[in-house]
């Protein structure tokens, strides 16, 4: 280990970049952002070890003379696996970044570099976007992992909701670290006056491969409109559930009538899918085409992603959805079930 400080060491002066010398490829200061960013330690972690580039690619197993596979990429099995292909050039990648939230923001700087990409984040100053992506690398690791030692593979959409969903739960368990911006984010909002608000949630019982989809509209004073609980079978993953949720609800939109309506769901790689003109490439594409025809035949309903907290009556008429034998819909008062949450997202 110390040959390999002194041989950072050496590098760095011979560059000679005042501010770079003695931090390992990247400055003082983002050493010091990338400890600030609010992410599990975990997370930070890993960030570190590709600054510093001691993650096991195969590549770099392979230049140790560590014998094992030929030094090809476990994600897409084409380039050989050094970080920077991993992290920036691999087509998995790619399919990563696109259907995040980020989208096509993380090109915005020079990315040969992968170390000066990086720093260029952390300098940025949008510290959810940091936490955001960096969240993406450390699910983007894990996938490769999983694919290299039990050849289990998730879909692009997967990885995107692992990773939204481990930081959300991450920062409902900091109180002290939220923002009260995004507490008011986490909150159910009323439509504006004359819209129709539909939230949505998909649940999977992995056991029986039984999905629930579960959906509420309410007006622009928060008052019951009505409600939908669909029981799928033969449901694949959870992002299948989110999927037929989804699809079930802009069906849901349109029975309503014409006026405004606004879909909300927390299921941000799936929504964010049907958002763009991206053409998926999961098996599931099908099902996300269908959504955007459907959707493109609503002029009246748009469809937009909202945190879990915003999504409680939703989640639970899709849990509920899952013990029911098919759809029922309430018209007339909403389900018993979700009463206590109908007049929490009120309050
Ligand atoms: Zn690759």
């Amino acid at each position: 280990a110390y040959e390999v400080a002194r041989q950072f060491l050496f590098e760095e002066a011979g560059e000679g970049t005042s501010d770079r010398t003695l931090s390992y490829g990247v400055s003082t200061q983002a050493w010091s952002r990338l400890w600030q960013i609010c992410v599990p330690p975990k997370v930070k972690v890993l960030i570190w070890r590709v600054l510093l580039n001691i993650l096991p690619t195969r590549e770099r197993l392979r230049s140790k003379g560590i014998q094992g596979d030929v030094g090809v990429c476990g994600l897409c099995g084409a380039r050989e696996e050094t970080l920077h292909h991993v992290l920036l050039d691999c087509s998995f990648t790619a399919l990563i970044w696109q259907n995040s939230p980020l989208q096509t923001e993380w090109r915005d700087h020079d990315t040969r570099d992968l170390n000066g990409w990086l720093e260029h984040i952390l300098m940025g100053g949008d510290r959810h976007k940091t936490e955001l992506l960096f969240m993406l690398i450390w699910n983007l690791w894990n996938e490769r992992n999983t694919v290299v030692w039990t050849a289990k593979r998730r879909s692009p959409c997967e990885v995107v909701d692992g990773a939204v969903r481990l930081l959300q739960e991450f920062k409902e368990h900091q109180p002290t670290m939220l923002q009260p911006l995004s507490r008011a984010q986490a909150k159910w909002q009323k439509p504006p006056l004359g819209a129709i608000k539909i939230n949505v949630d998909g649940a999977l019982h992995v056991q029986t491969g039984s999905g629930g989809g579960g959906i509420m509209a309410r007006d622009s004073a928060g008052c019951f409109v009505a409600a939908r609980a669909c029981r799928f079978s033969h449901v694949s993953s959870l992002e299948h559930a989110e999927i037929l949720a989804l699809r079930a609800a802009i069906l849901f939109s349109h029975d309503l009538g014409p006026g405004p309506k606004i879909i909300e769901g927390d299921a941000q790689g799936v929504i964010q899918t049907v958002q763009t003109a991206h053409e998926d490439r999961s098996i599931l594409s099908f099902l996300f085409s269908d959504c955007k025809f459907l959707l493109s035949q609503l002029e009246n309903t748009s469809i937009q992603f909202a945190f879990r907290e915003a999504n409680r009556v939703a989640h639970r008429l899709a849990r509920l959805a899952i013990t029911l034998p098919g759809t029922l819909t309430w018209l007339q008062d909403p389900p018993d079930a979700v009463c206590d949450v109908l007049v929490e997202d009120i309050l």
